[in-house]
């Protein structure tokens, strides 16, 4: 058996044991949909420094730019669909032996809630909703936003300017995105979960796609660990976040798919 059978292996009999499962996402869940992480393209984003795209300095200085590069991202994402990781995870959040299951990405394409997440905490925002810089009005988005270099820059009616609805590098996230997170924790640590977290293994976290560069990984590995939670990675290279888990599944994120193929039957998306 080679390693990636093996690990493989051991994530379904995890899989198996758990009663609460919290997934943490990163961009390398929605590459097999075909739309690019950028640290795999060393810090480039589709050619463009991160600084000038995602950042505030970079909206202020050139909003066209910036209105160009997201209006490409949503035309990109309009044609991408669901991978079979997104199902996967879609699929086990519909588990009916499970306690408790969370879905904590940060990626801002649409991809978990077209697979059918709905419980699931979007950190960075959503690429498909605009926000006023003047009013702070939301507005959700079903295509692409005019071409801004034909059309000029997208205006809210109450005539400022709107911005992608994502978090930019440099950007506080709203503290009320981490509240789900929290109670999924405070609910898998009192002292016998705690107990039975460590003999059986019954809160598992998986850190799947994601380098943890942005934000540290906020904190979850560490509070997966003070718990005695199972910590998985599912990435097909090291990370920063390895040396915090339990066991590394070195493949592309779509293993989950297989990893569950054991639950297809019991399966009701
Ligand atoms: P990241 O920091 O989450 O790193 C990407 C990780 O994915 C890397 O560790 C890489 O090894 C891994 N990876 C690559 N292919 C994979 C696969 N098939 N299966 C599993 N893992 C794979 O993400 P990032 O690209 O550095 O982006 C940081 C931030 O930029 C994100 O948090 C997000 O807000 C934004 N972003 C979002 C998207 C999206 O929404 N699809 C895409 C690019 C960037
Ligand atoms: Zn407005």
């Amino acid at each position: 058996m080679d390693e990636t059978t093996a690990s493989t292996e051991t994530l379904r009999e995890w899989l198996n044991a758990a009663k609460r499962i919290l997934a943490f996402c990163g961009a390398g869940v929605s590459a097999e949909s075909g739309l690019p992480t950028f640290r795999d393209a060393g810090g480039l984003w589709e050619g463009h420094a991160v600084e000038d795209v995602a950042t505030p300095e970079g909206f202020a200085a050139d909003p066209l730019l910036v209105w160009r590069f997201y209006a490409a991202r949503q035309r990109a994402l309009l044609p991408a669909e669901p991978n079979p990781a997104h199902r996967a995870l879609a699929a086990i959040e519909h588990e009916s032996h499970l306690d408790d299951f969370l879905l904590v990405s940060q990626n801002v394409d649409d991809l978990h809630e077209r697979a059918g997440s709905r419980r699931l905490v979007k950190l960075h925002g959503n690429l498909m909703e605009t926000r006023c810089t003047g009013c702070g009005r939301l507005e959700r988005l079903t295509t692409a936003v005019p071409d801004p270099d034909r059309h000029g820059l997208p205006q809210c009616h109450c005539g400022a300017m709107l911005r992608p609805n994502v978090v930019w590098f440099g950007e506080w996230l709203d503290p009320l995105v981490f509240q789900p997170i929290l109670r999924f924790f405070e609910s898998a640590s009192g002292p016998s979960q705690r107990r039975r977290n460590q003999d059986r293994g019954e809160t598992l976290v998986l850190l799947m796609g994601t380098s943890g560069l942005v934000g540290g990984g906020y904190n979850i590995p560490d509070i997966a660990r003070s718990i005695h939670a199972r910590i998985v990675e599912i990435n097909p290279s090291e990370t920063y976040l390895t040396p915090h888990s339990h066991l590394a599944v070195r493949a592309p994120a779509s293993i989950l798919a297989r990893a569950i193929e054991s639950w297809a039957p019991r399966i009701s998306t």
